[in-house]
């Protein structure tokens, strides 16, 4: 009989450690959005901050405590004592005891390096501010966390000096004592071996806090729990200074898909993917395509020499199924994409072209021919879609172009601000070429793509009010062939979103009105069948 994998704490520091990164500055409505997410996602505990050190994680803590969080419980983050002084004089820890939180973590130094240079004070003054705030701590009754910091450098420089910190630290009440890599250089050998070493030696129970300098900080961790640690520290999406924490999400993924650990609540794995989302949201940092596990490449396959077995056997593709942490696979479509691949991707678009392999042989022509016209549709499944069910003949005419001229202003005093300014008319015909409806709209922008937008929207707008729902969040130019200069062929990604979600469309042409406006028309027009809008029928229009 196999005996179930031992349970493992799970304690997410992204509110404080992992807000040390560069561009992630949360206020305290999104530290509270953040937490009610990770105790969502069900982690075992959630630091929100370190109460003694500025007056936002202060008010975090006291708008926490109207809260109830359905599984997490909170913990506040602070220092030992200062050196010479009383436990009872130290402000810091006074306030750690005003958060009112079930968990104190206190980190303390274990380096002999740190407490002779940064403390300036004994060795045996330091063993003694971590006995006594810890004692401190848990005589008012709080679960006490130590984190002994640099514990791993401290370790090679001197053992016996580190085992002292984290023996004196468990004598004073300490419930757990975590292993902190705060300079994140250690390997994973080095963390089993010394590991091993600490929970033979330890009756208290042992945590773990890595940092990715050397880029082994999941590994490092995972490697942690199989030498006896019980309790893992990380942060969402592996945010935190320098190269980030342990990213909480791989961890989890790892240890319950590969090593049988039951992390979080039943079911609640399949919450992964959308919590790495919602917090990068809330972070207002970009979410990374690669992430393992949670990223939307994660499972994404772009081999069309692969194709038809990956559609055959998933499995044999993936190293998870994707599903287990709420994330999908995906096919991408390529230059190498063989017709098994574009029957794959328009299956997962919703459209059945394995029936009709000479369907499939038409848009397999027109994707390479566009792709070597410099079309890239592997993050523009919109203008895919698009092309697919213009080949199956699929795709209603809503509008078509007669034309546009756009005028290009720029003015403002010399030497002064200039000022920018467009205008286009564009003229459509509506329901396409059999129908008579003909609209000219004018729109005004900042650039000619804006004010063309702008015309666009206006034209359509009586015919398809569908469209007032539909806006444009992000446009993307990129050059193709530099060397030739600004006759290269420019690439125009258009991203558009409505109330259920967002899509992409492209655009290539040599001139980068023409292409925008591709991408453009594509995204309106995607819209419209993503809402759908129904075309305006020839014969309402023949009565008019
Ligand atoms: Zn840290």
């Amino acid at each position: 009989m196999t005996m179930p994998a031992p349970k493992v704490e799970i304690y997410d520091t992204t509110l404080r450690d992992g807000s040390q990164q560069v561009g992630l500055d949360l206020t305290v409505a999104d530290k509270l959005r953040v937490a009610a997410a990770l105790d969502g996602l069900g982690v075992d505990v959630i630091e929100g901050g370190w109460p003694g050190s500025n007056p936002k994680d202060a008010e975090f803590f006291e708008r926490a405590k109207k809260i109830d969080f359905s599984h997490a419980l909170l913990a506040a983050f602070g220092a030992t004592r200062l050196p010479g002084r009383k436990v009872e004089d130290d402000a810091s820890l006074r306030a750690l005891l005003d958060a009112e939180t079930p968990i104190v973590t206190l980190v303390g130094k274990s380096w002999t390096l740190h407490v002779d240079e940064a403390l300036r004070t004994t060795r045996a003054e330091n063993i003694a501010m971590v006995a006594d705030s810890v004692a401190f701590m848990a005589a008012a009754g709080r679960r006490v966390v130590f984190d002994a910091e640099h514990f791993f450098d401290g370790y090679f420089a001197d053992r016996g000096y580190a085992l002292d910190v984290l023996a004196a630290a468990a004598a004073a009440g300490a419930d757990t004592l975590v292993l902190c890599d705060t300079n994140g250089g250690t390997l994973p050998d080095d963390v089993a071996r010394i590991v091993a070493d600490v929970t033979d030696l330890s009756q208290t129970a042992i945590g773990v806090h890595f940092h990715n300098d050397a880029a082994c900080a999941v590994a490092n961790s995972v490697i942690a729990v199989a030498a006896g640690s019980q309790h893992v520290q990380g942060a969402a999406n592996g945010y935190g200074e320098r190269c980030g924490n342990a990213d909480l999400f791989s961890v989890i993924a790892d240890l319950e898909l590969k090593r049988g650990h039951e992390l979080l609540p039943p079911g609640r794995l399949t919450a992964l993917a959308s919590t790495a989302r919602t917090i990068a949201d809330l972070a207002n940092l970009p979410f990374e395509a690669r992430q393992p596990y949670v990223g939307s490449s994660a499972f994404a396959t772009k081999a069309g020499l692969h194709a038809s077995a990956i559609a055959r056997r998933p499995d044999a593709y993936s190293h998870v199924d994707p599903g287990t942490v709420g994330n999908k696979a995906q096919v991408l479509v390529s230059e190498l994409a063989g017709r098994s691949n574009v029957v794959a991707k328009a299956a997962e678009l919703g459209l059945d072209l394995s029936a009709d392999p000479v369907l499939a042989g038409q848009v397999l022509d027109q994707v390479k021919e566009a792709e070597h016209r410099g079309y890239a549709f592997e993050a523009a499944d919109a203008s895919f879609e698009l092309l697919v069910r213009k080949s199956a003949g699929v795709l209603p005419t809503w509008f078509e172009l007669e034309g546009y001229r756009v005028v290009i202003e720029r003015g403002g005093p010399p030497g002064g601000r200039s000022t920018d300014r467009s205008e286009a008319i564009v003229r459509l015909r509506l329901g396409g070429h059999e129908v008579t409806d003909r609209v000219v709209a004018v729109g005004e922008g900042v650039g000619p793509v804006h004010a063309l937008d702008q015309a666009l929207r206006r034209g359509l707008a009586e015919a398809y009010p569908e469209l007032a729902g539909i806006h444009l969040v992000d446009y993307k130019v990129r050059i193709l062939d530099g060397r030739a200069a600004t006759s290269a062929v420019t690439r125009v990604m258009v991203t558009s979103a409505d109330a259920a979600g967002e899509w992409t469309t492209v655009g290539v042409s040599d001139d980068i009105v023409t292409a925008s406006w591709e991408a453009l028309t594509d995204g309106v027009v995607f819209g419209l069948l993503r809402a759908g809008a129904e075309p305006l029928a020839e014969e309402i229009s023949e009565a008019v």
